[in-house]
């Protein structure tokens, strides 16, 4: 008769999880200038190029998979072997098995949702700016520099969508 608050099954399988090290905790820690952005959001500066500013998004997803993106457009593969990792330490230990997902052959022109998820990297990008200046540090010429380039990726980005007339 005691009013239970907590979901069935939640739990477990996290704390289990959390005890080891974690993928997520496994990409963050080798990666340079790591920044939370959201519970489950991190940008850091990419390992797979040259990058001065910080052009990776890194999510961890609801079952604990590491997704990485670098807005550069450096691949999964090159950025996790960068890091001297293999695409299998993204994936928690119960999944390191997966080989091959089957994507099949469809091919979309424009992905919208990839499109607009680098808007928000780049927008999450110039939030950090702004609130680096609000704190009184100055604006150098790297974050103007950064600032162009988010206003250059979202033009990009529009115009990929073929939403430039
Ligand atoms: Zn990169």
């Amino acid at each position: 008769m005691t009013p239970q608050k907590s979901r069935p099954g939640a739990g477990t399988a996290y704390d289990n999880a959390r005890s080891n090290d974690t993928p997520i905790d496994a990409v963050l820690h080798r990666l340079d200038r790591v920044k939370r952005t959201a519970p489950d959001k991190w940008i850091a500066c990419c390992p797979a190029h040259d990058d001065k500013r910080p052009s990776l998004s890194i999510r961890e997803a609801d079952d604990h998979r590491v997704l990485l993106k670098c807005w550069s457009g450096c691949g999964a593969a090159e950025i996790v072997g960068a890091l001297n990792l293999d695409m299998a330490d993204l994936f928690p230990g119960d999944r390191r098995s997966l080989s091959g997902h089957g994507t099949g052959p469809m091919r979309r022109p424009f992905d919208y949702r990839d499109a607009l998820q680098g808007i928000a990297h780049e927008a999450t990008v110039a939030r950090l700016i702004v609130e680096a200046v609000n704190r009184g540090e100055a604006m150098d010429a790297e974050s103007l520099d950064r600032l162009a380039l988010a206003e250059e990726r979202i033009d990009d980005a529009l115009r990929a969508a073929g939403g430039v007339q």
